[in-house]
């Protein structure tokens, strides 16, 4: 059987906080090896869509079909484990008394995907799986533009670092999907070019699908092929980054607020 084209598929996902309907019967589909663009103002239900979608939150109604298999409902840690989809926060979390190194390893042994072996690996096994766990810890370090503080502890990097950090050891159990809350937000410019470069490594090279919410709009058309927008929690529009600027819809939601 060849694997389906679609790797998500949200239908008709509407969550509501007492009377705010923060997402509002959104449709999504992702390709496989797509890096989808979500945009839209504040408030829009960006985050509360990734919330229903990975397990954080529960939908009033709809469905998430990750690679043709129902997973609405099922808890964060089950997506992340059995799914192999991780998502990031707008809030950074590293752990900021290991170094660099050490936290991608352990974000390698707290996901690694469960098999058989893994799970019973002691002696000479376990010590094979760290140290492939390291190697490739040091491939993404290298790739990240880490390398220079690989040993030093997370907590005395800056904001923008912490987040290839957290960013880099979503890559370590090798996902098959990513969802980033915002990933540029904050970082300066030539640390921006570094998280683009590596999704782009990451999507070539390890074949990760992506669902990016981002605001810099030079961003969403160097990364995306296609965009969607969200406005008061209901799909305002989707077509390539071009198509979405232009769109006056869009700029009405943005400037109208
Ligand atoms: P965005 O990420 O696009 O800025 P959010 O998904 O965070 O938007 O928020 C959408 C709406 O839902 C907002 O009105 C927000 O106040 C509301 N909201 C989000 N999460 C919660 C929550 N846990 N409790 C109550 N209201 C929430
Ligand atoms: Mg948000």
């Amino acid at each position: 059987m060849t694997a389906p084209l679609t790797i998500l598929e949200v239908k008709g996902l509407t969550k509501s906080y007492g009377a705010v309907r923060a997402v509002d019967s959104v449709d999504l589909h992702i390709d496989r090896g797509e890096i989808l663009g979500l945009i839209g103002p504040n408030g829009s239900g960006k985050s509360t869509f990734f919330d229903c979608t990975t397990g954080l939150a529960e939908p009033d109604t709809g469905k998430v079909l990750l690679e043709g298999t129902e997973i609405t409902n099922w808890p964060l840690n089950r997506i992340a484990r059995e799914g192999r989809m991780l998502r990031s926060f707008q809030k950074t979390v590293v752990f900021k008394q290991l170094d660099v190194e050490e936290n991608l390893v352990i974000a390698g042994q707290m996901f690694a995907f469960p098999s058989v072996a893994s799970t019973f690996s002691f002696g000479r096994a376990a010590r094979d799986r760290v140290a492939g766990l390291r190697r490739h810890a040091r491939e993404l370090i290298e790739l990240t533009g880490l390398g220079h503080v690989a040993h030093m502890p997370a907590g005395n990097l800056s904001g923008g670092q912490q987040k290839l950090i957290q960013f880099a050891s979503m890559l370590m159990p090798d996902p098959r999907l990513i969802m980033l809350d915002e990933p540029m937000a904050g970082i300066n410019p030539k640390l921006i070019e570094r998280v683009v470069d590596t999704i782009q490594y990451a999507n070539r090279e390890m074949g990760v699908s992506f669902l990016v919410i981002e605001h810099n709009i030079d961003v969403v058309t160097n990364l995306c092929s296609r965009a969607i927008v969200l406005d008061q929690g209901r799909k305002l529009c989707e077509g390539t980054p071009a198509e979405v600027i232009a769109n006056k819809d869009v700029r009405e939601a943005y400037l109208g607020g």
